[in-house]
């Protein structure tokens, strides 16, 4: 590579979805013949991918501007935030120029335009990994199947910053999946907005993958993706019949048994002020028809407490919802209001210390079942993926540098029941030498609220 390439620094913050759009705009500037590099003395200039979603993502996003403005003086932002430039301009009038969500060519056109090469780049001879840029360890990588989203859920403004579903050809879906596993990646985490959703808007329409026809539905997407023989766990699925068909896959061990569903609520009368999707199928009875099938189902879900118009009742319901469907893993939020979100209009504000109060009632009811459940696994042999060796994040998932035997208690990984940064882990035990990347055999031994222990099977 020519020492003539300019030199772009890249800061990438919010949710995994705009994780992968900066893995997008990485792997084409990178192919476009510029550095990507970490500081922002050695830039010439910077990109900064925003999230906007709440109000102290936004803050986070323009403190980031600011500070990228102030070390560099040459910035160029996008994402979600980027759908309301003049926030942006009002804050920093001096960054360069402001692309919105998705908009990968954009922000690629602006930075060729404030930083032109000066050699004619090759991308056949200089070197980008067929995978693209990863800014996750190399042992996973998520895979967006879809941008937007049709639901109005009355507390988001996603659809107002994405726009509509859009879902990706499944031909090129398989491929960067395939692409993904040939370059080393042990877990697929397949995201979207509303994974269930996915090839609704194109009608299902067939692709074509390894010459075969393949189905845009998520049921023929997941069974190809079993094919590729590694982890594959699906995120932000929302419980509708079909996903019945999807089951049967987890049981038979071909895609992980875990399921994402962000419930949000269990009142009907609070799903319908949300506008929830599926707010009206029978949930509960859905989930015991799934662990019926797959008894092993891992349910991840995340709530909202204190909703505008949240009555005593209506608490007690996501209570007593809680206890019957005993998932597995549970984020919970208070409720805080959106710029731009339908909600805001909602009567029936509950006071903060109300909602303080009900989260903590919320959190102590799942902590006791989440640590019942995990309890169960303890005297259970499960496959764990290594994540880290040596007591120290292995951000690069490269374990080279860490010779020799490994140091008891220092080795952590996930089972097919934890996803990376959202769930627990596994802390294994053992005497022989384990990389990042790994899956080994592992016996539970103990087991706290979140958190499983046990030692290498041989
Ligand atoms: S399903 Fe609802 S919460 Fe999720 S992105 Fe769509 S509108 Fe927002």
């Amino acid at each position: 590579m020519s020492t003539a390439n300019k030199k772009v620094g890249f800061v990438s913050l919010g949710c995994p979805k705009a994780l992968v759009d900066s893995e997008r705009i990485l792997t084409q500037l990178r192919t476009d013949g510029y550095d990507i590099v970490p500081s922002y003395d050695d830039a010439d200039i910077v990109v900064v991918n925003t999230c906007g979603f709440i109000d102290s993502a936004k803050q986070e996003s323009l403190d980031a501007i600011g500070e990228a403005l102030a070390e560099n003086g040459r910035v160029i932002v996008t994402g979600c935030l980027g759908a309301m430039a003049d926030t942006i301009t009002e804050a920093h009038p001096k960054v360069l120029a402001v692309t919105g969500p998705h908009a990968y060519e954009e922000v690629v056109s602006k930075v060729h335009h404030f930083l032109p090469q000066e050699k004619t780049h090759n991308p056949f001879t200089d070197l980008v990994p067929p995978q693209g840029i990863k800014l996750t360890p190399r042992h996973y990588a998520y895979l967006k199947i879809s941008e937007g989203c049709n639901h109005r859920c009355s507390f988001c403004i996603i659809p107002s910053l994405r726009g509509d579903l859009v879902s990706r050809p499944v031909g090129d879906v398989l491929d960067e999946a395939e692409r993904l596993a040939n370059a080393g990646v042990k877990e697929l985490l397949v995201i979207s907005q509303d994974t269930s959703a996915y090839g609704v808007d194109i009608k299902y329409q067939t692709g074509f993958w390894q010459g075969r026809p393949i189905k845009a539905n998520m049921q023929g997407l997941c069974e190809a993706l079993a094919e590729l023989g590694i982890w594959v766990r699906l995120h932000y699925v929302y419980p509708y019949p079909h996903v019945d068909k999807i089951i049967p896959l987890m049981a038979d061990g071909k895609i992980l048994p875990y399921l994402d569903i962000p419930f949000q609520h269990a009142s009907l009368s609070i799903l319908k002020a949300m506008k929830r999707p599926a707010a009206t199928e029978n949930t509960l009875k859905r989930i015991e028809k799934w662990r019926q099938i797959c008894p092993e189902l891992t349910i991840r879900s995340t709530f909202i407490v204190g909703f505008p118009g949240e009555t005593d009742a209506d608490f007690e319901e996501l209570l007593s919802f809680l206890q019957i469907a005993q998932l597995d893993r549970v984020g919970c939020f208070q409720y805080s209001p959106v710029a731009g979100a339908k909600a805001n209009e909602l009567p029936g504000a509950v006071a903060e210390e109300l909602k303080q109060e009900r989260w903590e009632r919320f959190m102590a009811t799942q902590q006791e079942i989440s640590s019942n459940r995990l309890r169960r696994k303890i005297g259970s042999e499960m496959d764990v993926l290594i994540d880290s060796v040596g007591g120290e994040a292995d951000e690069e998932g490269d374990s080279d540098d860490l010779n020799g035997l490994v140091e008891l208690n220092k080795i952590v990984g996930r089972s097919f029941a934890d996803a990376p940064e959202i769930d627990g882990s596994v802390f294994v035990e053992a005497n022989s030498h384990v990389s990042a990347g790994d899956i080994v055999r592992v016996k539970i031994t103990q087991a706290d609220e979140y958190d499983l222990y046990g030692v290498l099977v041989d």
